[in-house]
């Protein structure tokens, strides 16, 4: 597992206006994750099954926030349609409420394609223009979210391609999910607990569901679910969990509410959908703070930017200062409010924290701050 160290910025030694002491306000860096939470919890429920508003129900009991994938051919014939899949036409506004309360809608693709062995040829065929850029489209036109970021490789196949992994990067998306190799059961446990190293072949730490598909295992011990992500929290990482909603039991005595009653609601914990997750990696990696002279001295002033896109990179970061007592902040001279504790669930607010004598500014880039 690859480690990933914060993230500190290097300040340089410029000095600070003169009415208050250079050393009063400090920069420490940005932190690794937003509002300097300890851990992250991302979660991402796959297929346009009927199923998918009872998840989203659940989840919202326990304050996770997921990426939804959807299938978003409008009305397939029955004949034509996978597993429990829906026309999609009737989830639209189910999804759109669940954009408004911070999860994201994922593309799965129109038609849902797969097959095995997922041969370079067969993916080359399958992954069309439509497929790719149609299903990104569909949902925008479908919800109010402004961008589509993340992408799911129907059953898993094709994510090896290089090939295959370039269209979806052309088409925009800036990460995709994999399932990796469900037929040997690689699927259930991948165990990756941070970001993935090659966005576009995306895994994730584990599977909570019934065995289902392929697969010729399950884990549903809640025991043993839970366990995993003790061991990601413990560690400070990032715990990643994929579920197909048609493979679930609903209710608080099933393993999947019990499971989101254990990681949910934890107030050192960022809950997150996993394209907004990956944008932050991004965004952290391609924003300059630099000290600025503040007109007339007498506070510190800190220069906030970015070169990327903010249209797709529309997500805040948090910076952390050492600071006196009482300090105020302004971001291009609105005042931040001050957030209590609790969990933090949105990728794109502004606020400050105070923790433990430390001041964490959480702002979206391309502002100036000033602290006095
Ligand atoms: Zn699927």
């Amino acid at each position: 597992m690859p480690a990933i160290s914060l993230v500190l910025l290097l300040v340089c030694g410029a000095a600070l206006p003169a009415s208050r002491a250079p050393d009063d306000v400090r920069l420490i860096g940005k932190t690794k994750y937003l509002n300097n939470a300890r851990a992250v919890v991302t979660h991402t429920i796959d297929d346009s099954t009927k199923h998918v508003p009872a998840a989203i129900e659940a989840m919202d009991k326990h304050g996770i926030k997921s990426t939804v994938f959807v299938s978003t051919e409008q009305e397939p014939a029955p004949e034509e349609r996978f597993f429990t899949q829906l026309q999609v036409w009737r989830l639209w506004p189910r999804l759109q409420r669940a954009f408004e309360n911070g999860h994201e809608i994922g593309a799965h693709a129109r038609t849902h394609p797969c097959q095995r062995p997922d041969t370079v040829e067969y993916c080359s065929a399958a992954y069309t223009d439509g497929e790719v850029s149609g299903s990104r489209d569909d949902i925008l036109r479908h919800t109010s979210q402004p961008y589509v970021w993340t992408w799911c490789y129907p059953c898993g196949h094709c994510a090896n391609h290089e090939l295959i992994r370039k269209r979806i990067s052309a088409a925009g998306y800036i990460v995709a999910r994999n399932y990796p190799d469900e037929a040997n059961d690689g699927h259930i446990v991948p165990d990756l607990q941070t970001w993935a190293t090659d966005f576009f072949n995306a895994a994730y730490t584990q599977v909570v569901q019934k065995r289902g598909g392929a697969a010729t295992r399950e884990i549903v011990d809640v025991g043993v679910l839970n366990a995993k992500f003790d061991e990601v929290y413990t560690n400070g990482g990032i715990y990643s969990f994929l579920a197909h909603p048609q493979w679930l039991d609903f209710g608080p005595d099933g393993f999947y509410e019990r499971h989101l009653a254990h990681v949910g609601g934890r107030a050192d914990v960022w809950y997150v959908p996993m394209g907004p997750l990956y944008a932050y990696r991004t965004l952290t990696e391609h924003t300059q703070v630099s000290p600025a002279p503040a007109p007339g001295g007498g506070h510190a002033r800190f220069t906030v930017r970015t070169t990327l896109d903010t249209k797709i990179y529309n997500g805040s970061l948090t910076l952390a200062f050492d600071a006196p007592p009482g300090t105020t902040v302004t971001s291009s001279g609105r005042k931040l409010a001050e957030r209590g504790d609790g969990p933090t669930d949105r990728w794109n607010e502004e606020y400050v924290r105070w923790d433990e004598g430390r001041l964490y500014v959480t702002v979206r880039p391309n502002t100036t701050l000033e602290l006095q």
